[in-house]
């Protein structure tokens, strides 16, 4: 016996990366449309077989994005911006990656601004922000890419002999939807009477083609909802009640806090709690069964579908054991979230003997939740025990720098000597064909260590020669021995395991190799300094430290995902990234830079835990720049998010100068510096590298002219806003050479 058992949704690159293998080679003209949707259908396939093998008692279906799940919903919804005229008669399938990527790759239509691409609440996967008009109105529906896998998951099922499985079809649910996208009307929920009919029509469509069950995502429950979103929920649902399909209302990534009276009793046959991300998971389900008509369903996602680590089961079953006493047939168990933000196979991985058995991918934790649904109704007795990490707590204390930020500049200026306006860059380089030709070999032992050092050092001279001739103030070396900012340093530090295949998709087809974090982490030798040294004995311009910041390692690692156990890994990591600090500083290095793009990201989702939060991340921060001399010019960057919400936070960091993406979101960043101030050296980024095109210097001296109103100019650096990996070296030189150019203008101008 066993609860009805479910996953949340699972990832759609394919084991080997496929999608991503065939969607590339489509774009790029290599492959036929029809050759590329063969290839994305044998993933999908395997995810649908994969899910009956497990034994999953209800197989789910609608989640297999070709590029996101929120823009295919858009799409099929038939909203398409203004600027994209025409699109309409491409396909679903080709106008999708045009909305996505600003370029339509049949070349029927000019390049356009791509839509907007956020962080996915507080993961690392990248949703696509739908745009809607003021008068949005959904008239050219198009179901097809829904209905195809509807049709083709019941074609499976009927193969396997399994045609009573249930069908279980994932939507982004219509008050989330409206709460990600973006619109021109003055409130967002003026949509939401034109957006129901197309629900209630999709709805009753795909009841009518036999789906049982649609799970309506609501991932804004874990948020801290004002009451117009709280009664858009009433709104909304009261309107959908209709069956079949039943509706099962998704929250996850947090607890439902003050909307767990609202989620129970909307008009809906259930509602899916994650239970993995609260250190208290057995109140949690207490007080939602205490909520919850009795007639309603509950599923419980006690898998963690953001953990690599096996599931605890002696913890599984008293937590579900409990429930089912309770719920009986009304319970059902499932992951805590989709699994796409999991690697997809454990199988083709080197797991080192003390991980075995230990570590879980998406595929392993489809058989995860089958074992769960048993342990529920007691069935099978719990094997698989706790594989929680075990980490000793930081026991020094966190440090700080010495000295205030007027004096070390002032001290810093007397060593560096810098003019007015210094241009610098912000430290990766093009990542050449040469580069990654000659990584690849190096792994594969095709080329020795020591000829792979060669090759980096060469282009690291040509970094620093091709900086030497665009007069460039202060050098970076062009990080080519990196694949990664995060990796790059995981692989050297204690505490880190990294998969081969581990996976996992980040935007569209660019997927990332998250280090797992498996112990206490520490820094046996030095990461850095011999690249570092090379590249500064190379120049009389001084040559900046790159380093990535403690609050990005652990945010774009796998951690435990409670807040104490992250707290102590923080501050391991700061302390390893402090140890380098001092490494590079007594090997002559004066300007050390340590990179935080992913300084927000971690933000809890709910109010109450955000204090505790930045208090730690800057606490980590401060520890690793903590060695600094005062004559050592500490930078950091940030980038990929809006940073308005936590100037305040990013000024107790305490760095001696940021350079800050400012290009992209317009001047609005400046402008929050006009109220708060901000008491250090910036340099506001001012070009986007995104964009192949040569920005032009007149653009780029609108963001000087605009930061010296607020910020003196003796603190204003001049910088492109991010690393300049992606672009080619031509591009690379004609931007920074226009920047190099604005810069002396702007000396002129300012000097006076
Ligand atoms: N130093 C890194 C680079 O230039 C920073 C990357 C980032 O901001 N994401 O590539
Ligand atoms: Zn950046």
């Amino acid at each position: 016996m066993s609860t009805p058992t479910h996953i949340l949704g699972f990832p759609r690159i394919g084991d080997k990366r496929q999608t991503k293998f065939a969607l590339e080679r489509y774009w790029k003209g290599k492959q036929d449309k029809q050759a590329t949707l063969e290839a994305l259908q044998a993933v999908f396939t395997t995810n649908i077989q994969d899910q009956i093998d497990a034994g999953l008692s209800i197989v789910t279906t609608g989640d297999f994005a070709h590029y996101d799940l929120v823009l295919s919903q858009a799409v099929a919804f038939g909203i398409q911006p203004p600027r994209f005229e025409g699109a309409e008669t491409l396909d679903t399938f080709d106008r999708q990656f045009y909305f996505a990527r600003g370029r339509d790759h049949t070349g029927k239509y000019e390049d356009k601004a791509a839509w907007q691409m956020t962080k996915w609440f507080d993961t690392n996967y990248h949703y696509l922000v739908p745009e809607l008009e003021a008068e949005q109105s959904f008239d050219n529906v198009d179901f097809t890419q829904i209905f195809k896998q509807v049709a083709d998951a019941q074609a499976i099922l009927e193969k396997n002999g399994k045609q009573d499985t249930p069908l279980k079809v994932v939507l982004v649910g219509p008050v989330s939807f409206l709460y990600l996208a973006s619109s021109k009307a003055e409130d967002k929920l003026s949509h939401l009477d034109k957006l129901l009919p197309v629900y209630a029509d999709l709805l009753n469509q795909l009841g009518q083609k036999g789906v049982q069950w649609v799970q309506m995502d609501e991932p804004i429950l874990s948020l801290d909802l004002e009451g117009k979103w709280q009664q858009a929920f009433e709104r909304a649902y009261n309107g959908l009640q209709q069956t079949p399909p039943e509706l099962i209302v998704a929250s996850y990534f947090d607890t439902l806090g003050n909307n767990c009276h609202l989620a129970c009793n909307l008009p809906v046959s259930g509602v899916h709690i994650d239970v993995t991300r609260t250190n208290k998971p057995k109140q949690y389900i207490t007080q939602v069964i205490d909520h919850l008509p009795s007639h309603k369903t509950l599923s419980i996602g006690v898998v963690d579908g953001r953990s690599v680590w096996t599931t605890d089961q002696t913890k599984a079953q008293e937590l579900l054991a409990g429930a089912y006493e309770r719920l009986q047939d009304r319970l059902w168990v499932g992951t805590g979230s989709s699994l796409l933000h999991l690697p997809v196979d454990l199988a083709s991985e080197d797991v080192p003997s003390e991980l075995q058995g230990k570590l879980a991918f998406a595929k392993q934790k489809l058989k995860e939740v089958v074992i769960c649904g048993q342990l529920a109704t007691g069935d099978v007795k719990a094997d698989a025990n706790a594989t929680d990490i075990k980490l000793t707590p930081y026991n020094d204390d966190a440090q700080v720098r010495q000295g205030v930020f007027s004096e070390r500049y002032a001290k810093q200026q007397d060593k560096l000597n810098l003019p007015l306006f210094p241009t610098t860059t912000i430290g990766s380089f093009p990542q050449t064909s040469e580069i990654r030709k000659a990584r690849s070999q190096w792994n594969k032992g095709e080329l020795s260590d020591a000829d792979y050092k060669t090759a980096m050092q060469a282009e690291i001279k040509r970094a620093v020669d091709e900086q030497e001739k665009l007069g460039i103030d202060v050098f970076v070396h062009g990080e080519a021995e990196r694949t990664d900012m995060v990796e790059y340093f995981a692989q050297y530090m204690d505490g880190f395991w990294l998969s081969k295949n581990g996976w996992v998709q980040s935007y569209g087809t660019r997927c990332v190799r998250p280090p797992i974090v498996v112990g206490d982490i520490s820094r046996p030798n030095a990461m850095t300094v011999e690249w570092i040294k090379y590249a500064q004995d190379l120049t009389d311009k001084p040559m900046k430290g790159m380093l990535t910041g403690p609050v990005t390692i652990l945010n774009w690692s796998f951690a435990p995902s409670d807040a104490e156990t992250r707290d102590i890994l923080r501050l391991q990591i700061a302390e390893a990234i402090n140890q380098e600090v001092g490494d590079l500083q007594d090997a002559g290095i004066s300007i050390i830079q340590i990179d935080e793009p992913a300084f927000r990201e971690g933000l809890p989702l709910k109010q109450a835990d955000q204090p505790h939060y930045w208090s730690e991340a800057v606490k980590s921060f401060k520890h690793s720049a903590s060695c600094a001399n005062e004559d050592t010019q500490i930078h950091t960057h940030m980038c990929y998010s809006s940073f308005h919400d936590c100037l305040n936070h990013i000024s107790d960091m305490d760095a001696d100068v940021i350079t800050i993406e400012t290009s992209r979101s317009g001047l609005q960043l400046l402008d929050a510096f006009k109220n708060d101030g901000y008491h250090n050296a910036i340099g506001p980024g001012v070009y986007d590298i995104h964009s192949p095109r040569t920005p032009d210097s007149s653009n780029m001296q609108v963001v000087i002219d605009e930061a010296q109103k607020y910020i003196p100019v003796e603190r204003l650096w001049v910088n492109p806003d991010c690393g300049l990996k992606t672009r080619n070296w031509e591009e690379t030189i004609s931007a920074l050479q226009n920047m190099v150019e604005m810069t002396k203008k702007v000396r002129e101008v300012y000097s006076a």
